[in-house]
Parts: C-alpha cells; sequence; structure tokens
C-alpha cells in the first residue's frame, strides 16, 4: 500500500480518537472553511489561488494542496479530487482539487461553489483518515470501476439485485482483499455522503449574497444516489464477511 507523507494527513495527536471524532473534524474543518472563503469574495468569482489560501488558512498544518481547472475535456464530472503521488515508493504527498473555471481556467464563479464545498470535503476527510486514503490508492481497477459502475451509480437498483452484484464480485477474491474492498466501498460512500450535506453550505452562500446570481437548487444529492441505503447494505456485508474470517482465524489458530 501507498505510505501517506505528512503532508497528506494531519498529526495523530489531532487525529486520534473515533471514526465519529474524526467526522466532526473534517466537518468542523469545512465550516471553518467555509467561513475563511465567504471573507474572500468580492465579486461573482474567485480566483484558484485565493481558493489556495482560504484552504492553507483552514487548516492548521501544512499540507499539500493545489486547485487546478478542469478544463473542458472532463464534462462526466462537476469536479473532483484527486491525490498527489510522487516518488520511488509512491508516497501519497497531498491533493489536487480539479474544479470547473472560466475560459482562462484561473477562476471559479461563486455561483458553481457547491462543487467546491464537495471535493475540499473529500479533502478534508482524507486528512482525517489516512487509512481510507491508503486503501483508496490500493484497490484494483477492476474493483475501482465495480464501484464506479454498480455502486456509486443514479440508478435506482434493488438492494437485493446490488447484494447479490457484491457478492458475486468478491466471491473470487481471497479473504484480505474481500475486507479490503468492503472497506474501501464503505470509506468511500461514507466521504460521499458528508460531501453531499457539504454542498448544503451552498443555501447559506445564496442567505448571505442575496445579490449574486446563486443556483436555486436543492443540495440533497444523498438521497438521490440512494447513498446511505447502499453503505448500510455495505456495513452489513463487511460486518458478515468480518465476522467468517474470525472464526476461520479461531479454526487455524484458536
Ligand atoms: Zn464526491
Amino acid at each position: 500500500m501507498y505510505d501517506v507523507s505528512k503532508m497528506a494527513k494531519l498529526k495523530y495527536s489531532i487525529i486520534k480518537g473515533s471514526v465519529q471524532k474524526r467526522d466532526t473534524q473534517a466537518e468542523n474543518l469545512s465550516k471553518v472553511f467555509y467561513r475563511n472563503f465567504v471573507k474572500k469574495i468580492s465579486g461573482d468569482q474567485i480566483s484558484l489561488s485565493s481558493l489556495k489560501d482560504v484552504f492553507i488558512k483552514t487548516v492548521p498544518e501544512k499540507v499539500g494542496i493545489s486547485f487546478l481547472s478542469m478544463g473542458k475535456n472532463e464534462s462526466d464530472y462537476d469536479g473532483f479530487m484527486s491525490t498527489m503521488i510522487r516518488g520511488k515508493n509512491k508516497k501519497i504527498c497531498g491533493y489536487q482539487v480539479y474544479l470547473p473555471t472560466d475560459e482562462n481556467g484561473k477562476n471559479l464563479k461563486v455561483e458553481n461553489a457547491n462543487v467546491l464545498f464537495h471535493e475540499v470535503r473529500h479533502v478534508f476527510d482524507s486528512l482525517v483518515h489516512p487509512k481510507a486514503i491508503r486503501r483508496q490508492n490500493y484497490i484494483s481497477p477492476d474493483l475501482q470501476a465495480f464501484y464506479d459502475n454498480t455502486i456509486y451509480v443514479s440508478e435506482k437498483i434493488k438492494i437485493g439485485e446490488m447484494k447479490a452484484k457484491i457478492e458475486g464480485i468478491i466471491k473470487g477474491l481471497s479473504t484480505e482483499e474481500k475486507i479490503d474492498f468492503l472497506q474501501f466501498c464503505k470509506n468511500e460512500l461514507s466521504t460521499e455522503i458528508n460531501a453531499f450535506n457539504n454542498e448544503k453550505l451552498y443555501s447559506k452562500l445564496r442567505k448571505t449574497f442575496k445579490n449574486l446570481k446563486l443556483k436555486t437548487k436543492r443540495f440533497d444529492d444523498v438521497e438521490y444516489f440512494h447513498l446511505k441505503d447502499r453503505l448500510k447494505l455495505i456495513k452489513k456485508i463487511l460486518k458478515y464477511e468480518l465476522s467468517l474470517a474470525r472464526s476461520e482465524n479461531k479454526k487455524l489458530y484458536g
């Protein structure tokens, strides 16, 4: 698995504690980010370099971050986040946030800030969950594709059908691979729920900047992607697989 350098996570003394505690920290970072972002806005757009300043001001430690333009070729997504991987040993040393920008690739329209709120939440979640970001870079392309095409999709799929598909794909894997993949799905769905919830900051923005042209859409895509139901399903399968693995271990070593 790739190593996570200190440029891609917060200090253990800051993030130690339960998953829930870490989630709260990521949420708090989002709130501080929002406040710093609002202070920087003077017109209907904000430069990517200003966004970097906002980010640096928000995070208590030095981490690797860049805000980049999506260009014109990534029209399937509104935005996305990726990890910076460097060196022979492939160390994860920071994050890249890709956003929709103006023609010259330098400014984000405040109108599209929902994408920003979504993607930075993925960064904050990664900073407090370094294990999850390691696993994300470790999963095989096939399993990644399965996640993208079967689990994280907008179509409504009967939960029983999805369960059968997941059981089908994990059948051929070793116990360790199975658990890794299910943990990966759990982390991914969790951070998507957080990121979509973070988009709700947009309605706050709308209240603060009444004179700006902002979208009137409601941001509640957690339901649209059926993320909570799917997370519940993954947790159930994971629990089952973990109990199987434990009893196997008992047989071997107990
Ligand atoms: Zn996302």
